[in-house]
């Protein structure tokens, strides 16, 4: 069987269960699994299903506007910060209360184990009595105490987090050929969604090789360091052009989907580029992390060469490398100068 769901592989059993709830949907769906489970990949191709009148047939308008993240009866909402804020969470009422113009009003609300305590009540409120033929898709990595009660009110999907070789095959079906498949799959976390940016992504190998030189290249002169975040900096900018070719070609088609309704324009330009910018934002945060755990096991390689020699000194060096990456990686989620963090980052190893 062929159709929405056929791609997300590894999660057989809750591919099983989607497929048999979205004859008679319920009015919240719980997705659950730890980080690396294919958690967002699940509640877009859930959301796909319950839009189309196939029960996600993956061929008609409906099941390619869900996929393609431009379905006008699914919104896929996101917090301004790290948290669901009470702010973020009375944004959400107006949308949620909409009608759906075609089969299902779905709203997808991703890691609701980020809501403060306080937020619950309103998150509650936004959940109790939305208008008929509606449903929340909501997902969580873990059940902090306070969410008991959204959790007693939803319907429980598990999603097991998936392995790296599930990752490597599903790109493979895909038509990714097996090495770069494979190279994107190490790479990728456990995130799917990663992997296949990473499979279009032909600067991976490269990047790599210049994150694993940083040792022998290091120097104790500041120009080095300067010059290894500059190079490292512009090797990531290449990274964001898939992405950035997949935010025109959503508007391209969101303008062509208006046009066929016979209207001048789709609303919201701003908000969709405000959206666009977040997500080249946290792809450049998710790709330093990434470089910095290459750089790590680089230094943990050499501390484990240097265990069984008798160098102790040089052990030692490397594990205060090791907490050096550690803290810079730390300060990488805050909102800070990349070029600033990198650079003094090498400076500090260079002189360790
Ligand atoms: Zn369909």
């Amino acid at each position: 069987m062929s159709d929405v769901f056929s791609d997300l592989v590894g999660v057989d059993d809750a591919v099983a269960i989607m497929r048999g709830t979205v004859k008679n949907p319920v009015q919240a769906y719980l997705l659950t699994g730890s980080s690396g489970s294919p958690l967002i990949d699940g509640a877009r191709r859930l959301a796909a299903a319950l839009v189309c009148a196939e029960a996600g047939c993956g061929r008609c308008d409906d099941c390619r506007q869900a996929l393609a993240g431009i379905h006008a009866d699914i919104t896929e909402f996101e917090r301004e910060g790290s948290n669901w804020r009470v702010d973020d969470i009375h944004e959400m009422e107006t949308l949620t209360r909409r009608y759906p113009l075609g089969r299902r009003r779905v709203n997808v609300i991703p890691r609701i184990d980020l809501t403060s305590l306080a937020s619950i009540p309103a998150l509650l409120k936004v959940l109790e009595e939305p208008p008929s033929r509606s449903s929340f898709i909501l997902t969580t990595e873990s059940f902090p105490a306070h969410l008991a009660t959204v959790r007693s009110r939803s319907f429980e999907i598990r999603l097991p987090a998936l392995t790296l070789e599930a990752i490597a095959q599903s790109l493979e079906r895909e038509g990714v050929p097996s090495p770069t498949a494979r190279l994107a799959a190490e790479n990728s976390g456990g995130d799917i969604s990663r992997a296949r940016l990473l499979a279009k992504d032909s600067g991976l190998e490269a990047r790599i090789a210049i994150w694993r030189s940083v040792p022998e290249r290091l120097t104790p002169r500041l120009g080095t360091a300067r010059e290894l975040s500059t190079q490292i900096l512009a090797a990531v900018e290449t990274v964001l052009e898939p992405k950035k070719a997949q935010h025109k070609a959503q508007w391209a088609q969101l303008e062509e989907t208006y046009s066929q309704a016979g209207m001048k324009r789709p609303p919201g330009k701003k908000d969709f580029d405000d959206k666009a910018k977040r997500e080249l934002k946290a792809l450049t945060t998710t790709e330093l992390e990434f470089g910095l755990a290459t750089l790590a096991r680089v230094y943990r390689e050499n501390f484990l060469g240097h265990l069984e020699a008798e160098a102790a000194s040089k052990a030692k060096r490397a594990t205060e490398i090791l907490a050096l990456i550690d803290e810079a990686n730390e300060v990488l989620s805050t909102n800070v100068n990349t070029d600033l963090l990198l650079t003094t980052l090498f400076a500090r190893i260079a002189r360790t």
